[in-house]
């Protein structure tokens, strides 16, 4: 396999990265180590007859749920990829605590507090208003954009390719996969979690790359919940500090 430039991981950056490239008419091969593209995007849409989100299904987000309704960025994405009318905004808002036993509502800026995002308080209203428009998401969750980018990047989408190793070649770059083959490329994109980069850039020979692994993942849980409030005895949520609740809700017609 050659290929002008290799993307080296399926989640949205990596997706996004490559139908640009493709639409710039470069020859391009998008890798993942996984069979499932998305990365940390993954949509269940279970119950409902007739399929995904069907009449009455549920869209449980076990990842990102939402976006910036003042980022045009994935929106503007979401529209080239021909899904733009799949566009939908939030209809509620709040957010609950886990006690341990039971769900309890906080106060509108509570939540932040807790995780400790710190919204400053001199920020000015350039600054706090995109939060004003609140979020928005896609009608059958956020996994429509995967697949409608991996719909137009099937051509040149390799699952269950991951990359062990990253080496400089004679005109540009040599990539190990797992089975053994290998790929060369005039240019490499890693759109990958910061340590799965680290290991390959400093094998690569950069050895200050080893400071990505420093960045700090935690753990979350996705538990869905239903309109009373109760939270499924299957889904009792991990105590580990990163834990969240997220909230299952009906597939919207856009
Ligand atoms: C629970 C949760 C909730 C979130 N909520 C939101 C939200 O509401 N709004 C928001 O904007 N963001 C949210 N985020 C953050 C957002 O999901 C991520 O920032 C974004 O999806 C990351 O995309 P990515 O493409 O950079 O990485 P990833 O999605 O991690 O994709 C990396 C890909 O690389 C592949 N890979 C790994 N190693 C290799 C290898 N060696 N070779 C080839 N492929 C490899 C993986 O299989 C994966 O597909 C949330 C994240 C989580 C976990």
């Amino acid at each position: 396999m050659s290929a002008t430039v290799v993307v080296a991981g399926a989640g949205l950056a990596g997706l996004a990265a490559a139908w640009e490239l493709s639409r710039a008419g470069a020859n391009v091969a998008l890798l993942d180590a996984e069979r499932r593209p998305g990365g940390m995007v993954v949509t269940e849409r279970p119950g409902g007859p007739g399929g995904p989100g069907g009449k009455d299904g549920f869209v449980v987000e076990g990842g990102p749920d939402g976006f910036l309704a003042a980022e045009p960025d994935i929106q503007e994405l979401a529209r080239d990829a021909g899904i733009g009318g799949r566009l939908v905004d939030q209809l509620a808002s709040g957010s609950s605590l886990w006690t341990g036993q039971r769900l309890e509502p906080l106060a509108e800026g509570q939540a932040a507090a807790l995780l400790g995002i710190q919204i400053p308080s001199d920020v000015g209203a350039q600054h706090a208003a995109p939060l004003q428009f609140g979020f928005r998401s896609f009608a059958t969750g956020m996994l429509d954009l995967v697949e409608a980018l991996v719909a137009r990047l099937a051509p040149v989408f390799r699952p269950a390719q991951g990359v062990t190793g990253l080496a400089p070649a004679t005109r540009g770059w040599r990539l190990s996969l797992n089975g053994g083959s290998t790929v060369e490329a005039e240019a490499v994109i890693l759109a990958l979690p910061a340590w799965a980069a680290a290991r390959l850039v400093t094998g690569a020979g950069v050895p200050a790359a080893r400071h990505l692994d420093d960045v700090i993942y935690y753990p979350s849980t996705t538990c869905p919940r239903q309109s009373g409030g109760k939270v499924g005895p299957r889904c009792a949520p991990a105590r580990t500090p990163g834990s969240s609740i997220r909230v299952a809700r009906r597939p919207v017609t856009p």
